[in-house]
This record gives structure tokens, sequence and C-alpha cells, in this order.
């Protein structure tokens, strides 16, 4: 096959490009539909009128109803929202569970909460990054027994490697514990279908930018009645459950990404998993010691997480980059540092494949000839890669770690 000019884009879970149908929509609210929804006068009133509807076409998405919709600026703020809102409710009382591969979004806040004094639990996960439900219900069993409330936010899929949590049965153990239940569905949102009548969340977050609206809105679903107090505090927004003028552009955006995702979810999937396993199945065969991180029986159909053993996950992510090809790694090196990430760390995996883990990720858009692109240029990277590393399954490994 001769190179591509172009990018061959397999890093959708940290962010998507824009559906050319969602610009389309958004435009006209740069231009002159630029009211403010809030305003009295009717040239505000007619740019409310497209936030009611584009609020109807994310409730239908979740099947909820609209004034259960929230729109926020990120998951980061829906997650904020749904854990420092109930902890502001009901104070230092509040027991709060979450699990050890949670995004930042959520495990910061948690961890806030830890160190102003509230119990925290951060449940482990077994070598596929699921949770154990028998201590999740004993972790709630052991507040309830001191009548005290308990929160429980877990993410219904993981964005580094795909693993999808049994979210019905997590949603069936808080209710029948009366456990307040709030998921961070970001990576799940046009991949799987998301039912609120079915799985009954009480909290739930969303990124626009994860599934083919822009960055900087996010969806806070809040099931009528939930007891969370607002994060954001001003203006009447929202109804007075998230203050600040509407990011009207983005809104709507936002509304057709979710009718997009809606009709089209069902066909997308099947796509992405004959794509996705194509890929799997050519690295593993091409590439000796490889290990699939996650749950390969329940996984988002889009997601690969792979570690390529006694290489760095960096060193791979960086000489595709040079080739136009967009992936991540297992790593935190945004943050500075080159350690392993707390979701491989906490899955269990070993130390000669903790640093070479890296991430593909697929969208709607993806096409075979990228997948066969990938799966030409890749194996001798690795390859080229492991003959320049000191550590390997026939070299010391004993300073590997
Ligand atoms: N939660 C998960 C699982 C994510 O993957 C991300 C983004 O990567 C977030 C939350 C944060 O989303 P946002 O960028 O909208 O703040």
């Amino acid at each position: 096959m001769q190179s591509m000019q172009q990018t061959v884009y397999f890093d959708n879970n940290a962010t998507s490009p824009i559906a050319p149908e969602v610009k389309d929509v958004m435009l006209p609210f740069f231009g002159n539909l630029y009211g403010n929804p809030s305003s009295m006068h009717a040239f505000g009133g007619q740019v409310a009128k497209f936030v009611d509807r584009a609020r109807e076409e994310v409730a239908a998405f979740l099947n909820c109803s609209p004034e259960e919709v929230i729109f926020t600026s990120c998951a980061t703020e829906s997650d904020n929202s749904a854990i420092r809102g109930t902890a502001d409710w009901f104070g230092k009382d509040l027991k709060v569970i979450t699990t050890a591969v949670e995004h930042p979004a959520v495990l910061q806040p948690v961890r806030r909460l830890k160190a102003l004094g509230f119990e925290t639990v951060e449940l482990p996960v077994n070598g596929v990054g699921q949770i154990d439900l028998d201590q999740l219900a004993a972790e709630i069993d052991s507040a309830k027994a001191a009548n005290r409330p308990v929160l429980v936010s877990t993410m219904w899929a993981n964005n580094e490697t795909g693993t999808v949590f049994p979210i019905e049965k997590i949603a069936e153990i808080c209710k029948a514990r009366g456990a307040i239940f709030h998921t961070d569905a970001v990576q799940v949102a046009g991949k799987i279908p998301v039912d609120v009548k079915k799985v009954p969340v009480d909290m739930l977050a969303m990124s626009g930018h994860k599934f083919h609206a822009p960055k900087g809105i996010g969806i806070f679903y809040v099931r009528k009645g939930t007891k969370v107090k607002p994060f954001m505090l001003g203006g009447h927004q929202e109804g007075g459950r998230r203050a600040g003028t509407e990011n009207v552009p983005y809104i709507i955006g936002l509304a057709k990404a979710c009718e997009l995702a809606r009709l089209g979810m069902a066909d997308e999937a099947k796509k992405l998993t004959a794509l996705r396993d194509k890929l799997e199945a050519g690295i593993l065969a091409s590439c000796p010691n490889v290990r699939v991180n996650g749950d390969k029986a329940h996984r988002l159909p889009n997601t690969l997480n792979v570690s390529f053993e006694y290489i760095e996950g960096e060193a791979i992510a960086y000489r595709l980059s040079d080739i136009g090809i967009c992936i991540s790694t297992g790593s935190a090196c945004a943050s500075g540092s080159l350690d392993p990430s707390h979701v491989i760390r906490a899955m269990g995996v070993p130390f000669t494949a903790i640093h070479g883990s890296v991430r593909f990720s697929l969208s709607r858009y993806s096409t075979e000839a990228e997948v066969d692109y990938v799966l030409e240029k890749l194996p001798p990277i690795i390859k080229g890669l492991r003959d320049l590393s000191p550590f390997g399954p026939d070299k010391d490994v004993s300073t590997f770690k």
C-alpha cells in the first residue's frame, strides 16, 4: 500500500471530529440568532424556543423528560456537579463509593471530599477492570445500617480500556438499598444505547466532544426528585440548577449529535466492532508479546487497548504520530510524568506490559483502509523499538519496573 498523506485519527475517546451536520445547525447561532434565551423580548425568545427543542432532542436520546436535562460546559462539570452537589445536600454524613478506574473528573472531587472529612471508598477492580458487585453492596449496606445516605459514582464504560460495567446490576443494587447512583456515561454516548427508564440512574454525565459535537458542552441528567444542590450558583438558568447564560450554538450542536447518534448507533456499533476486531486480530497476528487489556466480553465497540511488552507506549505513539497516525498511551504523560495510568495499574497488568499500553479508539468516520494502513505500519515500528530496547523476553528484565 502507498503511504497515506492524511491523518489516521484513532484517538476518538480523547475527542472526536465535529460532524458536518452538527456544524451546519450551529452556524446561524453565530450569526443573526445571537439573542439571549433569558431575554423578555421576542428576539431572545425565538432563541429560547430552539434551546427548548434541543433539550427535547437530548431527552429523547436518554429517554427522560426535558426538565431532567441540564446543559453544562463539559462532563467534568457534570461529574463535579453530581458529587459536590450531593455532598452539599447531605453534608459529612454522606458516604461516597466510587471505583479505582474512574476518570479524574470523578476521582478528584471524591478525593477532595475525603480531604474534607467525608468517608469515601474506591472499589478495586479485577484483571479485566470489573468491580466486585458483592463488595459494592456490602459498602452500601455498612453505611445504610447506620442510617447514613450513600452516593455511588461509577462510570458506565472505561475511557482507556473500553470495559463496560454491568450498569443495570449496579443501578439495581443501589436502588434496592436506597443509595443515590451517578454514572459517568461519557464514553458510551453514541456507542451503546442509554435509556434511563431501563437503567434507573439518578444522575448521569456526558460530553458533546466525545460524540461529534464540539468541545465545551456537556449533559448533566438529574432524575426528578434527586437530592442535589446546584454547583454553579448565579442566575436562574436551567431551572435554577446551573447558573450561567446558555451556550446556545453548542447546545444546538449537541442536540444534533444526539439525534445522529440515536438514529445511527445500531449500524455504527456493528461497523466499529468489525473494524476494531480486525485491528485487534491483525496486531495479535503480526506482533509477538502483546496482550489485550480490558474485558473482551464487555467492551465498547470502538476501543482497543493493547500492551506491547518490554517497550514504552509513548515511543510507539510518537513513531505513529510521525506518520500521521494518532493514538493514546496509558501513561499520564500529560501530567509531566511517565507513570503508568491508574487504570492499567489498578487492573494488575504485569510489570513487563504496564508501560507499553496504547489505546486505539475509532469513530463512525474510521475506515477499513485506515485499519489496513495501521496494520501495515505498526509491526515494523514495534520490531524496531524491541530491537533497541534493553529489555525483552530473552534479555535481562531485572531493572525493568
Ligand atoms: N469522564 C470520562 C470517562 C472521560 O473520558 C472524560 C474525557 O476524557 C471526561 C469524563 C471529561 O470530559 P470533558 O472533557 O467533557 O470534561
